[in-house]
């Protein structure tokens, strides 16, 4: 049976540890420490788990599925730690927001994964609130793990166009989790009058950087997702949002950085970008 093991027990981490349990009772979820979790699941607190977190640094035995969960600041830390665990041939799935992070490994089957799994951590708590999806570049490697986790919870979506979805999503965090974050506010913050223009304007900018990368989107993207954030929940919260209020690292450079650096590549003119992206690094705490 193929081995696979989770580095990141939080939200995402967690979700995909438990709906892969059913299946592959062997599969370890790895933390920086011991640590035992309470999982609730579809924010429903009568849906409660346990979850077992090893820590990393004592597990010696290679894996032949890697899923890595952290959030982007966080990466560094892990890729130096987890090279014991990884042949040749294992594949490394990053369940992460943002882009340009795959630059960052040098194993041959590295694959960004689209997640959607909405949840969060708060101590040893991980409540899930809704979906179980990961979109993966339709490769054999993939193919392999979507039968690995075949009859599993864990939704794997194989797509020819992984670009196309990593950047629909990067763009739909673009403006909501900016706005929140500097704001320190969820997402009733689009009520504040100029708040959701502030938000088209940062993704016109977004769309034309996708374009500039050969990523096209049809013409009524800006509009859907505007649509999209007019649904959220006045109290609902950003990842950007809970990070900032927390204190914690920001996954600034996986998103705004990203489009920033890209949008200086092709010199394209970005000013609300370049506005957003230093004020969130201003915000960060060294
Ligand atoms: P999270 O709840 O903060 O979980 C990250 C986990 O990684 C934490 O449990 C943390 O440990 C652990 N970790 C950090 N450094 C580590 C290390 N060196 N070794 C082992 N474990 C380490 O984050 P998340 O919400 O699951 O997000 C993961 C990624 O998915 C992010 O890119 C996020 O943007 C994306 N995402 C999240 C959601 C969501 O709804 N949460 C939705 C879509 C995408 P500690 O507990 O010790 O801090």
């Amino acid at each position: 049976m193929n081995k696979i093991a989770i580095i990141g027990p939080g939200a995402v981490g967690s979700t995909i540890a438990i709906d892969l349990l059913a299946t592959h009772p062997d599969l370890r979820l790895l933390g920086r420490q011991h640590q035992m979790l309470t999982y609730y699941a579809n924010n429903n607190t009568e849906h409660e788990h346990t979850l077992q977190v090893t820590p990393l640094r004592t597990v010696q035995d290679q894996v032949d599925v890697l899923i890595i969960a952290v959030k982007i600041p966080q990466l560094d830390a892990v890729l130096r730690e987890m090279k014991h665990l990884i042949h040749e041939q294992t594949t490394i799935i990053l369940a992460q927001n943002g882009h340009g992070q795959l630059s960052l490994f040098e194993h041959p089957h590295v694959f960004q994964g689209v997640v959607y799994i909405s949840g969060q951590k708060s101590g040893s708590t991980v409540m899930h609130y809704r979906d179980h999806k990961i979109i993966l570049e339709d490769c054999i490697k993939t193919r392999l793990f979507h039968d690995i986790v075949a009859g599993s919870s864990l939704e794997v979506e194989l797509t020819n166009d992984i670009d196309d979805a990593i950047w629909y999503k990067l763009l739909v965090n673009l403006a909501i989790n900016s706005v929140t974050a500097l704001s320190r506010r969820p997402a009733e913050v689009l009520q504040v009058p100029g708040i959701k223009q502030l938000c088209k304007q940062l993704l016109v900018e977004g769309v034309a950087i996708a374009q500039a990368e050969n990523v096209y989107f049809d013409d009524d993207i800006i509009d859907d997702i505007l649509t999209i954030y007019d649904g959220y929940p006045n109290q609902m919260g950003t990842s950007m949002y809970y990070d900032i209020i927390s204190g914690n690292a920001l996954e600034i450079e996986g998103i705004q950085g990203f489009l920033f650096k890209k949008a200086r590549i092709h010199q394209l003119v970005t000013p609300v970008l370049d506005t957003i992206y230093p004020l969130l690094l201003a915000q960060q705490k060294d």
